[in-house]
């Protein structure tokens, strides 16, 4: 834990910024079956005949809604029972449906996701995580060799590529390059697993690592992973060959820190909660809620299962803090009408965390 952490006048009474940002993870819940699966396959289907369900709910995130009506079909012709779709995208298995919210189902079958440990699910879930075998290391490790990158890497990988950390790693190491897969919280299933509200398990490295490599497709992941670390971060997509040149570290951040100065003066904040399981940091809430108003500024806890900027026009706040999903206020924050600021942005616009080293809003 930094120094900046320790805050030698915290208001008596309120909870220190260190136990508010970085809460003790909390420990992995036992759920009433969670059961992961890499595919639809045989393994899942048979699974889920022996569940003996009365119905089943299918959720998928918006890239596999195309798949998703097949699926349905084939789970239903090959378990006899009946299957309706959750028609709201999942962007993560952190915002699975409320029991009371799935007609009757009782179970769901989420596709393209990991389970995350420390969530309760309140069904038994099937996660299906969709696991490519795509990419053939060989080619991907001359394509890394031919880089430049640094001969000391860190990797993490969308689940969806995880089967190829190990031969990637085989095969660079033949060509001198050490790359090391590091273990993450609670949050997450695998070592090596990207999530894009954590990525402890870069972080688990610490100092070793000279840069990260991301091996998945698209930005969404390299975006959440530079701000995380303070390392070069290079993208691979293992499918496309195509090595992605580090991140502009330095331009996201002063991205952020104009979003915190435009927040400085504010006296009106909105705190916004999540109702999801996965999501809900209402304890956070309060406290930042608590640290603004000893610091003389007014502050109002929303909350709202999906967050949609239309629920916040018209409202009298001057900047809102985002104690749901990381990734709202750092990738739609332009969907706002107000600054949009993550809990540790908040703590450097209050003055109580210092502008410098940039926070990741990690969620635990
Ligand atoms: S909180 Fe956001 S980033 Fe984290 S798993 Fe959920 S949707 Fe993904």
């Amino acid at each position: 834990m930094g120094d900046s952490l320790r805050s030698s006048d915290d208001p008596p009474g309120a909870s220190s910024i260190a136990a508010i940002l970085d809460p003790s993870s909390p420990p992995v819940v036992r759920s009433p079956i969670s059961r992961v699966f890499p595919d639809v396959g045989p393994p899942l289907l048979e699974a889920i005949r022996e569940g003996r369900h009365r119905k089943l709910a299918l959720q998928v995130p918006a890239g596999l809604v195309r798949n998703a009506h097949e699926l349905a079909s084939e789970i239903r012709e090959a378990t006899g029972r009946p299957v309706v779709m959750v028609s709201r995208a999942c962007f993560g298995a952190c915002d699975a449906p409320a029991a009371d919210k799935i007609a009757g189902a009782d179970a769901l079958v989420v596709l393209g996701h990991s389970p995350i440990p420390n969530v309760a699910y309140p069904l038994p879930t099937y996660f299906v995580e969709m696991r490519s075998t795509g990419g053939d290391p060989a080619s991907l490790a001359a394509t890394v060799a031919g880089g430049g990158l640094p001969h000391r890497l860190g990797v993490v990988a969308s689940v969806q590529h995880l089967d190829l950390v190990e031969p990637l790693t085989k095969a660079l190491a033949a060509r001198g390059i050490e790359l090391r897969t590091g273990a993450g919280d609670h949050r997450l299933a695998h070592a090596a697993q990207a999530l894009g509200c954590n990525y402890t398990s870069a972080q688990s490295l610490g100092a070793w690592a000279e840069a990260f490599l991301f091996l998945g497709t698209g930005r969404f992941h390299p975006l959440g992973l530079a701000l995380a670390v303070d390392r070069p971060v290079w993208a691979l997509d293992p499918l496309r060959n195509e090595l992605e040149p580090p991140v502009d570290r330095a331009g996201l951040i002063r991205g952020r820190l104009l979003m915190v100065a435009r927040a400085l003066d504010a006296r009106r904040f909105g705190i916004l909660v999540s109702t999801f399981e996965g999501q809900n940091r209402s304890g956070m809430a309060a406290s930042l809620a608590e640290r603004a108003r000893r610091r003389g500024r007014e502050a109002e806890i929303l909350v709202a299962g999906r967050l949609d900027p239309r629920d916040l026009e018209g409202r009298q706040f001057d900047a809102y803090v985002n104690t749901a999903c990381p990734r709202i206020a750092l990738d739609d924050a332009a969907s706002y009408p107000r600054p949009m600021l993550t809990p540790p942005e908040f703590l450097m616009a209050l003055g109580e965390l210092p502008m410098e080293p940039y926070r990741f809003d990690t969620y635990h």
